[in-house]
C-alpha cells in the first residue's frame, strides 16, 4: 500500500509514519530525513539543499523528484511506501503519480493530518528529536524516553524559519489537498489530539 501523509510541518506526520512502520512494516520515506542525511554527509545533493533548508524554503523540485525516484526503485519499497513530506508541490505530485503508475503501484490514500497553525508554531519551536533513534519528542524530554539518546533541536525549528515554512506550506503544499480530494484519495484526520488517538483514526482510515 502506498500512502501520502499530508499536513503542515509539525502536524505529526513523522510520528504517525513511525508508528505505521513499527506496526505494519512499510517503508517510511521522509524527504526531510533523506535531505538531512545528505547535508550531514556533505553529498552534492546535501550541499545544494542546505541553504534552502536553513531558510525554510523548498528544495528545487528536480532534486527532490530524482531523490525520491531513486529511493522507490529499491527492493524495500515493494512492501509499500509512506511518503512523509513529499509531495510538497503540484509538480512533485504529478511526478509521483507518473512514477508510481510506471511501477504499477498507484497511491491508495492521501491522509491529511490537520492541525491549526497557532498550535504548529508552539509544537515546532519546542520539538526535539533523538540523535540516535529519531524519536520525536519535546523540550520536556531531557533525554530520549525510548533509547536514552541525546535530544537535539533541528536547525530549522527556530521561530523565524518556522514562520516561513508555514507560509511556504500554505502557498505551495496546501493546494495538494484539493488535488487529492479530486482524485478521491483524501482522508482528513484531526491531528490536534494525543498521538495514539490520531493513530487509531489513521489506521481505521487506511483499513489496516
Ligand atoms: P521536513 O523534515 O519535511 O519538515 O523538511 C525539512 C526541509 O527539507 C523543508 O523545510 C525543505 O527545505 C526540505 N524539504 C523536505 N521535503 C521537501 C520536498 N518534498 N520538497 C522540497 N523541499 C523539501
Amino acid at each position: 500500500m502506498n500512502i501520502v501523509l499530508l499536513g503542515a510541518p509539525g502536524a505529526g506526520k513523522g510520528t504517525q509514519a513511525k508508528k505505521l512502520v513499527e506496526n505494519h512494516g512499510m517503508l517510511h520515506l521522509s524527504t526531510g530525513d533523506l535531505l538531512r542525511a545528505a547535508v550531514k554527509d556533505q553529498t552534492p545533493l546535501g550541499i545544494k539543499a542546505k541553504s534552502y533548508m536553513d531558510a525554510g524554503d523548498l528544495v528545487p523540485d528536480e532534486l527532490i523528484i530524482n531523490m525520491v525516484k531513486e529511493r522507490i526503485q529499491a527492493d524495500d519499497a515493494k512492501k509499500g511506501v509512506i511518503f512523509d513530506g513529499f509531495p510538497r508541490t503540484a509538480t512533485q505530485a504529478v511526478a509521483l503519480d507518473s512514477e508510481l503508475a510506471e511501477l504499477g503501484q498507484p497511491l491508495q490514500h492521501a491522509v491529511l493530518v490537520d492541525v491549526k497553525s497557532e498550535v504548529i508554531v508552539k509544537r515546532l519551536t519546542s520539538r526535539r528529536t533523538c540523535r540516535d533513534c529519531g524519536y520525536i519528542g519535546t523540550d520536556a524530554d531531557a533525554s530520549c524516553p525510548k533509547c536514552s539518546g541525546e535530544m537535539y533541536q533541528r536547525d530549522d525549528d527556530n521561530e523565524a524559519t518556522v514562520t516561513n515554512r508555514l507560509n511556504v506550506y500554505e502557498t505551495s503544499t496546501a493546494p495538494l489537498i484539493d488535488y487529492y480530494r479530486g482524485k478521491d484519495l483524501l482522508v482528513t484526520i484531526d491531528g490536534d489530539r494525543p498521538v495514539d488517538e490520531v493513530y487509531a483514526d489513521v489506521v481505521a482510515a487506511l483499513g489496516l
